[in-house]
């Protein structure tokens, strides 16, 4: 690999933009790479769907925002306040909307209302009039509205407890419907003894009208239909160059779909796209991930096109053909246990295109399809972003996070020597045979944990991975060089959940997102409750906090001890279990050790996000228009791309 590529593009307010490379692009045939175009052309075509799912008022004041600055700009005017109008639009683009990507809190302008006033009456007559307004002052109240007032869509995804969550959110899931109405609604269309249930919900906005709840589907001819056509018409284009017949059959299947609206079909073609399994190229493009509503029912949109990485690819197999050996010695509770591991694939890919709730901030793993039954049935498609981790602990060699937080210098070196290879085998872990172990008991339903249920899925998933790398099996199956990397996992898992990823989390504030709740949660469980023969030691030494692992079986002995539990609560859906575990461990924040780390973290001037920006693939045709080659540019700019995405793939 090229040593004179530049990871780390850029960084701003909390974010730091990184970019990837595909290794063998440019060696790939000419039929992969077109297959490849087409599907990451699919890929960008649904970006503006995923922005009007966060907040109706995201496209307008995108629109907005990028117009104010480029007049700005081309006016020549400096200065703090605008560069402090660069940074929000920055930020805006970064999270899909003006809810942070993260914490979905509002974004606040670090420059003022005024400020504003003054940018909004540069605008000319034919300006304002692009953006719909008469006068500067109707702008600037609507923009005032949005970016200013507190109370005006405050939060993009409610978690609080004791609230209407669907009102609590501003997502744009939902209009003039209460949660019990929403709750009720999709409890109506479920069926008893349904074995294979449709993900009701899943692509629709659910609103009132006439006093009667209507589902608005998003599907050619409905709600985003505009997008979801472009969409379909890349993936026709894909079809005639998929790598086989059963490539085909899925493309045909989603853009089925995607005309109709029907879940059945979506459920048809999830199938399908588990048992694909003989080509290279893979893709998700669709409504898949339910993260951005509280109630977990409807889906953002999302895409990710990738190629396979053969090489890592067959390390990970291992992994797969022992998923049986594994789930067999699992610590959970016998009855648990799923008696036939069926399906569980694990490749290694490499992204090439990422797009919608993938970008910029971009999933290091990936388990699908999300439906139950499914998975139950048919198993899990679950891959790691080699390409993608790669990039991300490139940039974090020189990033000096590690020097500050590990205890000693052994601790720094045997995770320069095993950070990156225990990363990767935890994510392959975690994906893979976690998420696809265990079973529920009759009747019990994923929802059941209601709010509950992400955390605790991930906390189980974790759980797997973190107990099974300390199993000398690892060795065995020739997957670590030494049982050394179990314990550099380890030492970091604890060291961010207890204390690295409170960086990322406002003063003052609590922990909301899933994966941090879960990490806290196990990590704090395992120190309370290995305090006794110090499995975990705190040191405070110059006015820092240092937490050491001092027994590393006894700290896996403990990860066995709470993944009984926590599968016991997943299987049996024990939501009143769920709720104290998570708000016990997961939730609350110390707020002296919160503030330090704040503290220790700002001094290293690195933001605590990441995300990244896309590759280019640019078509190469001849005289006729038919394209000859794909070529890959890695030069564009942050906010180039975000331009031209802006400009080219704007469908709403
Ligand atoms: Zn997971």
């Amino acid at each position: 690999m090229n040593k004179d590529f530049q990871y780390v593009v850029e960084q701003f307010a909390d974010i730091r933009i990184l970019r990837y490379r595909i290794p063998g692009f440019d060696e790939l045939p000419l039929p992969k790479k077109l297959y490849l175009y087409y599907l990451s052309e699919a890929a960008l075509c649904g970006r503006d769907i995923l922005w009007d799912q966060n907040n109706q008022d995201n496209l307008a004041l995108r629109k907005n925002l990028e117009l104010i600055y480029h007049v700005l700009q081309a006016k020549n005017v400096t200065g703090e306040a605008f560069r402090q109008l660069e940074t929000l639009l920055k930020r805006v683009w970064f999270s899909n909307g003006f809810h942070h990507h993260y914490s979905t809190d509002k974004l606040k302008p670090a420059f003022t209302a005024n400020d504003l006033k003054g940018w909004l009456a540069l605008l000319s007559e034919e300006q304002l009039t692009s953006l719909g307004y008469h006068r500067s002052d109707e702008l600037f109240q609507w923009l005032y509205k949005v970016l200013f007032d507190p109370n005006y869509a405050a939060k993009r995804v409610s978690q609080e407890m004791d609230v209407d969550l669907v009102n609590a959110s501003a997502n744009n899931f939902y209009e003039d419907v209460t949660q019990s109405e929403v709750e009720e609604y999709y409890k109506g269309l479920q069926k008893e003894g349904d074995k294979a249930p449709i993900s009701a919900g899943l692509n629709s906005k659910l609103v009132k009208e006439n006093d009667q709840l209507v589902e608005k589907v998003w599907r050619v001819g409905g709600l985003y239909g505009a997008a979801i056509e472009k969409i379909v018409g890349w993936l026709r284009k894909a079809q005639q160059v998929a790598e086989n017949e059963e490539q085909k059959q899925i493309i045909e299947l989603l853009c089925r779909y995607y005309a109709t609206g029907d879940l059945k079909l979506f459920d048809d073609y999830n199938i399908a796209w588990l048992k694909e399994q003989a080509g290279d190229i893979d893709f998700v493009n669709g409504f898949i991930e339910i993260y951005g509503d509280s109630l977990g029912i409807k889906a953002t949109w999302e895409s990710l096109v990738n190629i396979k990485d053969a090489a890592e690819t067959q390390k990970a197999a291992v992994i797969s053909e022992q998923a049986q050996w594994f789930e067999d010695r699992s610590p959970v509770d016998e009855q648990y246990r799923k008696k036939k591991v069926t399906g569980v694939s694990m490749k290694v890919i490499n992204a090439v295109m990422l797009g919608g709730d993938c970008y910029p901030a971009t999933p290091i793993g990936i388990n699908l399809p999300n439906p139950e039954w499914i998975r139950e049935q048919y198993g899990s498609k679950s891959v790691t972003l080699d390409n993608i981790t790669h990039a991300y602990h490139q940039a974090s060699l020189t990033s000096g996070v590690i020097e500050e937080f590990a205890y000693d210098e052994a601790e720094i070196q045997l995770h320069k020597t095993y950070g990156a290879i225990a990363d990767n085998l935890h994510t392959h872990l975690h994906e893979c045979l976690g998420h696809g172990s265990g079973i529920m008991l009759p009747g019990v339903k994923q929802e059941d944990l209601k709010a509950y249920g992400s955390v605790i899925e991930e906390t189980r998933a974790d759980l797997y991975g973190l107990y099974f790398m300390g199993d000398e099996k690892m060795l065995e199956l020739g997957l670590v060089p030494h049982m050394d990397v179990a314990k550099a996992q380890y030492n970091s898992y604890i060291r961010n959940g207890l204390m690295v990823q409170l960086a990322r989390v406002e003063p003052g504030k609590n922990i909301e997102q899933a994966h941090m709740r879960n990490r806290q949660l196990i990590s704090q469980w395992v120190y309370e409750h290995g305090k006794e023969n110090h499995a975990i030691t705190m040191y405070q030494q110059g006015g820092k906090t240092y937490y050491v692992v001092n027994d590393h079986d006894a700290l896996r002995q403990l990860f066995a001890k709470l993944l009984k539990e926590v599968q016991r609560i997943k299987s049996t859906g024990d939501m009143e279990a769920a709720k104290k575990l998570v708000e016990t461990y997961g939730v609350q924040v110390e707020h002296k050790l919160h503030a330090e780390v704040l503290e220790r973290y700002k001094k290293l001037k690195v933001a605590p996000y990441s995300g990244f920006i896309n590759p280019v693939l640019q078509a190469v045709t001849n005289t006729n228009g038919d394209i000859t080659d794909v070529e890959v540019d890695y030069s564009e700019s942050y906010h180039d791309q975000m331009v031209r995405y802006g400009k080219c793939y704007s469908f709403l």
